[in-house]
């Protein structure tokens, strides 16, 4: 980040505004809304500077534009010359404004007509009155400090009130309702809410691959608990000051015991924060979401789960592969190669079962006594199979083969990322998909 955004009281401060023209004037104008005390000034003198806190120029010669810059830069003055970087201490962001809702846009120089073009989305989806919302807060600010002392209560608090029927009614210009919506939420409010858990997906590895329920969530959570296969991106849409736990886990290296994190996620329920515990994939497929749901459960703590793709789904998506198709593989099955003692206690006999596809999770350290077992049962080696590293990612590693040559190639072939294991008729149906437009289009999706 080139610039430090900052909104700057002006009032009763004195703004130089020197030289001419309509973008000149139009800062001005800005200024002048902001309470600034304008100085415009045809020439400049140093002695111009005494007691001035900002300084913006445009449309006079070039040495007094340059005399300007230097001066403001030695006296730590702010100073902007319209459309010249190089003599600009400051940058103004695009705006949209909504009385005392100022939404501010810059693209760090870089691209002033984007931050215009931003500008105009946001304006279209901002409602026009949303600064009564705003006053309505600012009103009631006092009062509900009072009646809710805790911060993230008060802060769940507001949530619901300034998107809820106060804010709705607000918005629709009647002030009065509002007031009154509002101060009735309050009077119901309790003052030491419980707090809940959700239980949410974040999908195999690419953020917008999240649902947007998950990014809801995200978006409200005052702590997120959450372990490694979470991608960072997905962290990166968590509530700026949203609290970060992280619990780890890997196998045989387990950062925080399952019951540590049970434990944990009532504690912080009962310390009424709304809690988002995050887990790679689906938390209810070999993610002991269903563990931590039962821990809740018995504590009387309110708690949803949230899907997310589960990484069999993100893995086929993205290497082409379908995981059912109407001439080989009319059933999917889902398991998992993580042993208890050592033992893979698999029914091989149903996973040997032709017209099916096995997707296979934790399966890279017993690939082996997966073949083992599978052959035992008459299984086919020759079936088409696929390792899949960091699937879903922008980091997915693919190694494609037979069932026996992916496990003779699998051990020089493994990296660091977690694995999953495909097998069957259908893996070989399928047809890498071509970097398509589509993905390109996610990448740029506007994540609210
Ligand atoms: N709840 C998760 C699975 C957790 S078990 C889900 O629904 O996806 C962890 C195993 O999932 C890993 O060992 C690996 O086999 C698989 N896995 C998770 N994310 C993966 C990814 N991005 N690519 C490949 N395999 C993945």
């Amino acid at each position: 980040m080139r610039h430090f955004p900052a909104f700057l009281d002006l009032s009763g401060r004195t703004a130089l505004v020197l030289g001419a023209g309509e973008a000149l004037q139009a800062k001005a104008e800005l200024l002048r809304q902001a309470g600034a005390l304008l100085l415009p000034a045809e020439r400049f003198h140093p002695a111009l500077l005494e007691g001035v806190a900002l300084a913006v120029a445009a449309g006079a010669p070039e040495e007094e534009l340059s005399a300007l810059h230097a001066a403001c830069v030695a006296r730590g003055i702010p100073v902007n010359v319209v459309d010249r970087p190089e003599l600009c201490s400051f940058i103004t962001p695009a705006i949209i404004r909504r009385d005392d809702v100022t939404v501010a846009v810059s693209t760090g120089g870089a691209a002033p007509v984007l931050a215009r073009l931003l500008r105009q989305r946001i304006e279209a989806v901002l409602p026009p009155l949303l600064g009564r919302v705003a006053a309505l807060g600012a009103k009631f600010q006092s009062r509900v400090r009072a009646r809710i002392p805790a911060l993230p209560a008060r802060r769940a608090f507001l949530e619901r009130a300034l998107s809820g029927t106060p804010a709705k009614l607000a918005e629709a210009g009647r002030q009065m309702e509002a007031e009154a919506a509002f101060a009735a939420m309050l009077d119901d409010a309790e003052a030491t809410p419980r707090g809940f858990v959700q239980l949410v997906g974040a999908g195999p590895g690419a953020a917008d691959l999240l649902t947007l329920r998950a990014l809801r969530a995200l978006g409200e959570a005052d702590v997120v608990v959450h372990d490694r296969l979470v991608p960072e991106g997905v962290l990166e849409l968590a509530r700026r000051d949203a609290r970060r736990i992280y619990v780890g886990k890997r196998r045989a290296e387990h950062c925080v015991p399952q019951e540590g994190i049970n434990t944990l996620l009532v504690e912080l329920a009962r310390e009424g924060l709304r809690v988002v515990r995050l887990k790679g994939g689906d938390p209810f497929i070999f993610g002991r979401g269903g563990e931590e749901a039962q821990a809740l459960h018995e504590a009387g703590i309110p708690h949803e789960v949230i899907p997310g793709v589960t990484a069999a789904l993100g893995c086929a998506a993205q290497a082409g592969i379908p995981l059912t198709h109407r001439d080989c593989a009319r059933m999917l099955t889902l398991v998992t190669g993580h042993t208890r003692d050592g033992v893979l206690e698999l029914d091989f006999g149903a996973l040997a079962r032709p017209g099916q596809t096995l997707a296979v999770y934790m399966g890279l350290s017993t690939l082996d006594a997966l073949h083992q077992g599978l052959i035992w049962e008459g299984y086919d080696e020759t079936t088409p199979a696929i390792l899949i590293e960091r699937g879903g990612s922008e980091h997915q590693r693919e190694l494609r083969g037979t069932l026996a040559e992916i496990v003779e190639a699998a051990p020089g072939w493994a990296g660091d990322g977690p694995v999953l294991l495909l097998l069957g008729e259908a893996v070989g149906m399928g047809a890498p998909p071509l970097p398509a437009a589509a993905a390109a289009a996610a990448a740029s999706l506007p994540l609210p």
